[in-house]
């Protein structure tokens, strides 16, 4: 029989009462008891849904107070230092020490986790001393048995990615500093796979995401010696190796390992997966436990082509062979659209959350066992085939646009020598100084919003005390001396929710709710339709800005692709026509704020980096699509209008050339928390527009000195011309206090009229 498997349920709950819970801890609004007994009826509520959702392998231990990679570092008690020494399991409180640090530790880095938007806690493994603090996977295991009869597969990050996601001295291992590490990691994942195996666990699934980015087949030893230690230490347990986000490379030789199912994603293997299988043939035996549904999207599936995929597998394994699961761990999905209450129907009955999924999931099972599901079947094929038809995807003049967009030329009229000459216009001084958008979104301001949300407030009212804080923001710029102003996008919360509520093929979902890091949720737009633009979005505020100054206001706004990155994107056409799409709707805006006057445009692609496929042969055709929406957008306006863009990440070196192609007069890109390091990578390359490199670091509330300042500035001028380069933060300042903004601001002021006294 086929079963039924899940790889991981989000952690949140329906209405976010994890987070809830765990700030109500932070806060000490509830003690440790409370707490454990709060999460632990999140944890039985989500493994009721799966039961009752049919779900033969229902994991366990895929649950976290925070984040799974901290709970395997504590486990093993790879803890720095500075948080104490530890023999015991740690309390809450020291738990979530490392994760959000204390007044006088900070918190252990955190980054994203492969190509999702959720982070983890990196492990820093600097002088620790590995051993078992804990066993949460026996825990959780016992848990779900007991209350609720649940055989569950522990879900457990295998040793060798683990160290993969760790930094030993501030950088990723070698292979050389990995393999003694593993020899001493590896005892321990012993001892737990033992102690799981002794209290009548059946099966785990371990993790090791890692193989899908491993470049060096010698690495391939490292899994092989993992997977041996565990199979000598617990000879009955059965292993799933898991992958997901991307199918692994050396095909033939993972198939070789010594393990009892393979979980492959099918979702994400631009269909290269199921063809190499074939050819390969699948290991006598084992299971395929195939990821067939998106575990990183919330589209309903086409069930005609998981059907064939699903009889398509069957000839690679028997029905006694196969398990079908989502791609991944359900946790990049919100839980339910049960709460979606004014989500036109159509759309609704097009989309799946975590426990739709689980349900079409069930669905398929029962299709390869011979079960008669034709009804269910035909209704979601009704639903999507009325979703597909429907005029929201189905807008001619869209279509029309962008195929006459594409034919023409995206250039700019100019190259970049004649536009500046242009761009003299503007009068700017040497070392130019701005600021990348935001100002301090203040509790006032936030309080505002709200209660304008609630309706508390009206309209006017609220425009009005926008207004008012743009108003002070411009005066306190001019004060401060800066050369180019921006308005302080005090009127968005969010600068992809912004637009997406204004153009057409949004929806912000009401609970569509997905963990981001700790407790912090994000809830990204679903773009289910053509995207265009009716009417101007930032006209009103960035011209009202403008009017209050003789210097020139920047108009802002978020670029297509990071949009995308930030959303859940129709999935019935190719991402790239959905960038070119928004990037379209945008070139209207822009082209609006240029008309009313406004002289610098600014087209944010934070999240360009993140988009990034894992597999670099994907890589170029990603960014050349990047670099056709961005110049969508940005290429219908005069010579003298200058474009910016910014970006929020320090590592570009190897992206150099796509930035470079974006064509924008001026990029501002974060590099104070790379240490200078990131300002090497022009050693080597003439970067022929302006940029500027931040030269203060905006995520500390420490304010920067003038010499510190100086010094970036000074660091930079090495390599980049005095002429070409710009003076601003790292990025926006939406999270400082007003105080720390305008201090950092000022000695930054005054850091650029001293350079530019001595040159
Ligand atoms: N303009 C935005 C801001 O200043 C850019 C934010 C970002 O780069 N993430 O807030
Ligand atoms: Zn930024």
């Amino acid at each position: 029989m086929v079963l039924a498997s899940n790889l991981g349920y989000p952690r949140i709950g329906e209405k976010r009462e994890w987070k809830f819970t765990l700030e109500k801890f932070w806060r000490h609004d509830i003690d440790e008891a409370e707490f454990a007994k709060r999460t632990k009826a999140i944890r039985l509520e989500a493994l009721k849904k799966q039961q009752a959702a049919g779900i033969d392998v229902i994991p366990v231990a895929d649950y976290s107070n925070y984040d799974h990679v901290l709970d395997t570092s504590v486990a093993f008690n790879a803890i720095p230092k500075r948080f104490g020494n530890f023999d015991h399991q740690l309390s809450l409180t020291e738990y979530f020490a490392i994760a959000r640090g204390t007044k006088d530790h900070v918190a252990a880095e955190m980054t994203k986790w492969f190509n999702t938007n959720y982070h983890y806690i990196v492990p820093e493994l600097d002088d620790v001393n590995f051993k078992l603090l804990d066993n949460p996977w026996l825990t959780r295991y016992l848990e779900a048995k007991a209350e609720l009869g649940i055989d569950g597969k522990p879900v457990i990050l295998g040793p060798v990615t683990f160290l993969k996601l760790s930094k030993l001295h501030d950088a990723h291992l070698t292979t050389a500093e990995l393999i003694p590490l593993l020899n001493q990691l590896l005892p321990l994942y012993q001892q737990v796979v033992k102690e799981l195996a002794a209290n009548g666990v059946e099966w785990i699934q371990l993790d090791e995401p890692s193989l899908v980015t491993l470049t060096d087949p010698k690495q391939l030893q490292l899994y092989r010696q993992a997977l041996a230690a565990i199979r000598a230490a617990a000879p009955e347990l059965k292993v799933e190796l898991q992958t997901y986000f991307e199918r692994p490379d050396y095909l033939e030789d993972i198939l070789n390992f010594d393990v009892d199912a393979f979980g492959f994603d099918f979702v994400h293997d631009h269909g290269t997966l199921l063809p190499e299988l074939k050819a390969l043939g699948f290991p006598a035996g084992k299971i395929l436990a195939a990821g067939i549904i998106d575990g990183r999207n919330v589209w309903r599936s086409d069930f005609s082509q998981k059907t064939e995929l699903i009889k398509d597998l069957l000839t690679v394994v028997d029905s006694d062979h196969l398990w079908l699961q989502p791609s991944n761990s359900l946790l990049h999905v919100p839980i339910t659209t049960k709460n979606e209450t004014h989500l036109d129907p159509t759309i609704k009955a097009g989309i799946a959350f975590a426990d739709e999924k689980l349900g079409e999931l069930k669905v398929l099972t029962d299709f390869a066992n011979d079960k008669d599901v034709a009804a269910e079947i035909d209704q979601q094929q009704a639903a999507l085939q009325a979703l597909n038809t429907s005029e929201h995807r189905n807008n001619p003049e869209v279509k029309r646009a962008v195929d006459a967009m594409l034919q023409s030329k995206v250039e700019r009229h100019s190259p970049y020598k004649q536009r500046v000459v242009a761009q003299e216009s503007l009068d700017l001084p040497l070392l130019p100084t701005t600021t990348i958008g935001s100002f301090p979104q203040s509790k006032e301001v936030r309080a505002k919003r709200l209660a304008w949300r609630k309706k508390q407030i009206s309209d006017g009212e609220y425009k009005d005390f926008i207004k008012q804080e743009t108003k002070r923001w411009i005066n306190i710029q001019e004060d401060l001396g800066l050369d180019v102003l921006v308005h302080g996008e005090f009127e968005r919360t969010d600068m992809v929710e912004y637009f997406g509520q204004k153009f057409s093929g949004f929806y912000a979902t009401d609970n569509g709710w997905v963990q981001s890091y700790g407790s912090r949720c994000v809830r990204p737009p679903l773009i289910f339709g053509d995207v265009s633009w009716s009417e101007p979005i930032t006209v009103d505020e960035t011209v009202y800005a403008q009017s209050l100054t003789k210097k020139p206001v920047k108009g802002m706004l978020t670029s297509a692709v990071t949009i995308i990155n930030w959303s859940f994107v129709r999935d019935d056409l190719p991402k790239n026509i959905v960038a070119d799409q928004i990037g379209l709707a945008l070139r209207h805006e822009v082209k609006a704020l240029e008309d009313a006057g406004i002289r610098i445009i600014q087209v944010d692609e934070p999240a360009l980096r993140e988009g990034l496929p894992l597999k670099a042969k994907y890589r170029q055709a990603y960014l050349d699509n990047a670099v056709e929406a961005f110049k969508i957008t940005t290429t219908g306006v005069k010579d003298s209008t200058q474009v910016h863009t910014h970006m929020c990440y320090s590592d570009f070196e190897d992206i150099l050339p796509a930035i470079s192609a974006l064509d924008a007069d001026v990029i501002s890109i974060e590099t104070s928390r790379s240490h200078g390091e990131s300002i090497k990578a022009f050693e080597n390359v003439t970067y022929d527009k302006q940029i500027g490199l931040g030269v203060y670091d905006i995520h500390s509330p420490r304010v920067p000195s003038v010499e510190e300042i100086k010094q970036n500035i000074h660091r930079a001028l090495q390599v980049i011309d005095v002429h070409q380069f710009w003076i601003n933060p790292d990025c926006g300042l939406k999270t400082r206090n007003e105080p720390e903004a305008i201090a950092a601001l000022k000695n930054m002021v005054q850091a650029t009229d001293e350079v530019r006294a001595e040159v």
